[in-house]
């Protein structure tokens, strides 16, 4: 049970907002609406924040003037920024310690019901005006509202590493500090340098198409540690220039790779679904989920949103984003097709660099500022 009533910070706006919690999504949902004045309150089951993936590819021109709004240069400096404090103090310092005041409480080691059995603390119980669930692919949320939203497995399975990139480059040279793709059937492998080009993050994929895609299964933790051994075995025969980068990723996890089927809502009342809508085919699910909490704090930032109203809010901003987050959902499921030769191009590489020259337009060119345009029109439409 969270003691609301210890807060001591006064709100601009007159509403609660549990943020159920917090990856990327949930961090930058809490920071943007805290920032709009509303008094929010982050759990997150995990005990502290950590570093799960790393490189998230966004298109930053377009979100320029929105992080500017919430003060935050980089998503990183927010996620830090958030983790220096437990549960309570209001007060945050960034990462220059200067006291910023934010309204946004955290409550770590603190599930949302039917959490998952591997954090098995009390329930938390907690009123509030809005609950946005940003709990990830597994959402206890979602299950919670019964919006539908079939998990299922993909096929695919990916090994991810970090490694030192002087020795990369010792072995494989200059070359690997480029972002590369190597394409093979039923597996691809991808590799990009991160941290100022220090890190080389590698990420390898083997996928087992033979079933149809509903009848795939995967028992066992999604998240488990691997092997060199086993990434040799999966990669036999695979160009010397990355199976040599193997040895140097110190601790290799193995990631089974689940998604969802789109859902026709993600509101049920005042409980909203926000984030992870896509597997890391296109490198945009982060990038998705940062969309769709900066479009959520620019509509709550209209001075006609409050705690009566913020379910016109919300299904404004689900009527702009839903179209977006399922195509990513299939689209990127498809380029995973597409890197191992499973599409309908096959191994034609002719057809295949075609396709790439133009598959990815659509993310990158999206223009974040028409959808707040076209959120503040909607809004008008229906009298605010
Ligand atoms: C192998 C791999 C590589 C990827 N590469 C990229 C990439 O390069 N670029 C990119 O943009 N995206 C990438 N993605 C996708 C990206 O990681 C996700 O889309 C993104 O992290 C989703 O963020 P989220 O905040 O919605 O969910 P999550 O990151 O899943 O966060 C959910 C949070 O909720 C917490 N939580 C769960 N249940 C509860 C509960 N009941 N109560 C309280 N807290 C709870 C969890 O502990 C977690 O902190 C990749 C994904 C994978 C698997």
């Amino acid at each position: 049970m969270v003691d609301a009533a210890a807060t001591t910070h006064q709100y601009k706006k007159d509403a609660t907002i549990a943020v159920v919690g917090g990856g990327i999504g949930g961090v930058l949902t809490a920071i943007g609406l805290g920032k709009q004045g509303y008094e929010v309150h982050l759990f997150e089951q995990a005990q502290k924040f950590s570093e799960i993936g790393a490189g998230i590819a966004i298109y930053i021109e377009n979100f320029d003037n929105s992080l500017e709004a919430s003060e935050d240069a980089t998503v990183t400096a927010g996620v830090k920024e958030l983790s220096l404090n437990r549960n309570g103090d209001d007060e945050r310092h960034d990462t220059q310690g200067k006291s910023r005041t934010r309204g946004v409480r955290l409550h770590i080691d603190k599930p949302a019901r039917d959490a998952h059995p591997d954090y098995p603390s009390e329930p938390t119980v907690f009123e509030c005006d809005l609950c946005i669930g940003c709990d990830g692919v597994k959402s206890a949320v979602r299950k919670a509202l019964d919006l539908g939203g079939t998990v299922r497995y993909t096929g695919s399975y990916a090994y991810r590493g970090l490694l030192p990139m002087d020795k990369a480059v010792e072995l494989c040279g200059e070359d690997i500090r480029l972002p590369k793709m190597w394409l093979g059937d039923q597996k691809h492998i991808l590799t990009f340098p991160i941290e100022g080009g220090s890190i080389l993050n590698m990420v390898a994929f083997v996928s087992d198409r033979s079933k149809p895609e509903d009848q795939r299964e995967f028992h066992g933790p999604w998240v488990a540690p691997s092997s060199l051994q086993e990434m040799q075995k999966d990669y036999q025969g695979w160009d010397h220039m990355v199976t040599e980068l193997f040895p140097l990723i110190e601790k290799p996890e193995h990631w089974a790779l689940h998604d969802l089927l789109p859902l026709d809502t993600w509101i049920k009342g005042r409980v909203a679904l926000l984030g992870d809508a896509s597997l890391p085919h296109n490198g945009a699910g982060a990038g998705q989920a940062i969309e769709d909490a900066l479009l959520l704090g620019e509509i709550f930032k209209h001075p006609g949103c409050n705690a009566d109203t913020m379910p016109e809010f919300l299904k404004v901003w689900e009527e702009i984003r839903l179209p977006r987050a399922n195509k990513q959902m299939v689209h990127s499921r498809r380029s995973g097709d597409l890197y191992e030769f499973a599409s309908e191009y096959g191994n034609d590489y002719a057809k295949m660099g075609k396709e790439m020259e133009t598959r990815w337009d659509w993310i990158w060119d999206h223009d974040h500022e028409a959808d707040i345009e076209r959120a503040y029109a909607l809004l008008k439409e229906r009298g605010f």
